[in-house]
């Protein structure tokens, strides 16, 4: 297999400013920092509910992107000076606006607890599923909902209405709406994928009424990013049909193998058909940062809109992620909800940025604060630098696997690598890799999961953190070959019973 990124050199970039250099300063401003809260909150009382922000405030508050850091004590000071004065007041005991919670100490020391475990809650075991599910029955209990009853955790009653109301209609309407779309099959209203696309955007694509079948997925080339030509074909023969093609998704890290689709030519090709050109960059538009990846995004930028995790290659706690969409005022109106108690009053307290109007949820936590204090503090440079340690970490694993004998990668791109073990004397290769991810998870000494790519079974790997050193990488390669080679193969088939 060729190496695609042969411009990703590695550069031996070894930055790992991100993360605090002494742990005791540190710790310092961690207890500065409950100190001034319990502090504020013991005074809250002697401060007005709410107050306008000063005009300077205002002014530092548009300052210009940071892009080397002052460090985290300088950020937390800018913190104390221009943002903590100023909330929306829903912690003061005599705020009754709206209708917002008050924020109980505890539920800010878990939200800390937390942020500091950082563990995304998914189908892999771990305690946090665990907790999650408990707290589920607890709360079926408390409010007399039977046990049997299904239930999850969302960010806020708008994601859970928008969850009610599609399972609603799944269950309730003459047609299957998640897959047929609410259009029926004659005329409908098409979307273009290539089939490395993310499952986040089926599920979009069908809460949306839009139905999975009017999602087509168009074929990849040998390096998974999607095929220009098939792509114009289908766009041209549902036209034919009596379909109206709406919209291509691109992909700008494909969560198999981190492929890149070609997105100037898609940028074309959505201007000379007329169609939305939406960009799924979850963690590969943060490559933009990198200078040797940048190239290969090349037309991101002309995306109507961009879709990104900042809790993925920005190593922010989650949760976290960002929509831009090129025109504002098709934003607002896709999305906008009026009441009687939002009305706008000349002269109060409200505020003309709207942003519950942009997008789902209502109540929102105040999710910016992380990424404000990590940019003040580390400056956009310092991400850069992270992000393109990563792509040379990821670079120097291809490189090693795709080297070494009995190994074979696929192509990966960025920060993603795939690789198997395939010694020529076996047959049963896809049972080898699988007891290899078995031994590699539970080892306990390295994490890596797996995908399938063109029937093989393969592992694979997204470097996005920020304290990966050169060391852990080559450490890994190391145990990777270690385990391979002393695989038991005879047993291979009991082994890998019920997983294929
Ligand atoms: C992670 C991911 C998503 C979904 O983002 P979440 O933050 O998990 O909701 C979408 N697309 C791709 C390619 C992803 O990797």
């Amino acid at each position: 297999m060729t190496e695609p990124n042969v411009n990703l050199m590695y550069s031996g970039t070894t930055d790992h400013s991100l993360e605090p250099r002494d742990w005791e300063e540190f710790r310092r401003l961690g207890h500065q920092i409950i100190d001034d809260l319990v502090d504020d909150w013991r005074t809250i009382r002697e401060r007005p509910v709410w107050q306008r922000v000063p005009d300077e405030v205002k002014t530092r508050l548009r300052e210009p992107l940071p892009l080397e850091g002052q460090g985290a004590k300088a950020a937390y000071a800018d913190f104390l000076r221009d943002v903590s004065p100023y909330p929306r007041g829903n912690c003061h005991p005599r705020f009754w606006g709206w209708v917002s919670g008050s924020g109980l100490p505890i539920g800010v020391l878990a939200d800390l607890l937390a942020s500091g475990m950082n563990s995304s809650v998914g189908a892999f075991e771990s305690t946090v599923a665990m907790v999650e599910e408990q707290v589920l029955d607890w709360l079926k209990l408390a409010l007399g909902l039977p046990n049997e009853s299904s239930a999850v955790l969302t960010s806020g009653c708008s994601m859970s209405n928008l969850i009610g109301l599609a399972v609603a209609r799944h269950a309730k309407m003459w047609i299957d709406v998640k897959n047929e779309g609410m259009f029926g099959p004659h005329s409908r209203p098409t979307l273009y994928i290539s089939c490395e696309g993310h499952s986040s955007v089926q599920k979009a694509v069908e809460l949306l009424g839009f139905g999975n079948v009017s999602l087509r997925r168009v074929p990849v080339d040998d390096q998974f990013r999607i095929d220009p030509v098939s792509l114009l074909q289908m766009i041209r023969a549902d036209s034919e049909a009596g379909h109206t093609p709406v919209c291509v998704i691109g992909n700008v890290g494909t969560v198999g193998t981190g492929s890149v689709d070609p997105l100037d030519t898609l940028a074309d090709i959505c201007a000379s058909e007329g169609l939305w050109l939406h960009v799924d960059g979850a963690f590969g538009a943060l490559g933009w940062l990198d200078e040797k990846t940048r190239p290969l995004l090349s037309g991101m930028q002309r995306a109507d809109s961009l879709a990104f995790d900042l809790h993925k290659w920005m190593y922010l706690p989650f949760d976290i992620g960002c929509v831009i969409i090129r025109d504002r005022l098709t934003h607002k109106a896709a999305l906008a909800t009026t009441g009687p108690y939002w009305t706008h009053v000349p002269g109060s307290g409200s505020y003309p940025v709207d942003l519950p109007n942009l997008g789902i949820e209502l109540t929102r936590r105040f999710r910016a604060l992380k990424i404000w204090l990590a940019i003040k503090a580390h400056g956009l440079n310092g991400f850069s630098r992270g992000i393109s340690m990563n792509v040379d970490q990821a670079f120097r694993m291809r490189k090693y696997f795709s080297e070494m004998p009995d190994f074979e990668t696929m192509p990966g791109s960025i920060n993603v690598v795939c690789f198997r073990f395939c010694p020529p004397d076996t047959a049963e290769i896809n049972q080898l890799n699988q007891e290899l991810l078995r031994q590699l998870q539970t080892g306990g000494k390295s994490f890596v999961s797996h995908t399938w790519l063109n029937g093989r079974f393969m592992i694979r790997l997204a470097i996005t953190n920020h304290r990966t050193t050169q060391d852990d990488i080559d450490a890994f390669c190391e145990e990777v070959v270690a385990l391979a080679q002393a695989l038991p193969r005879r047993s291979l088939k009991r082994a890998a019973h019920g997983d294929q």
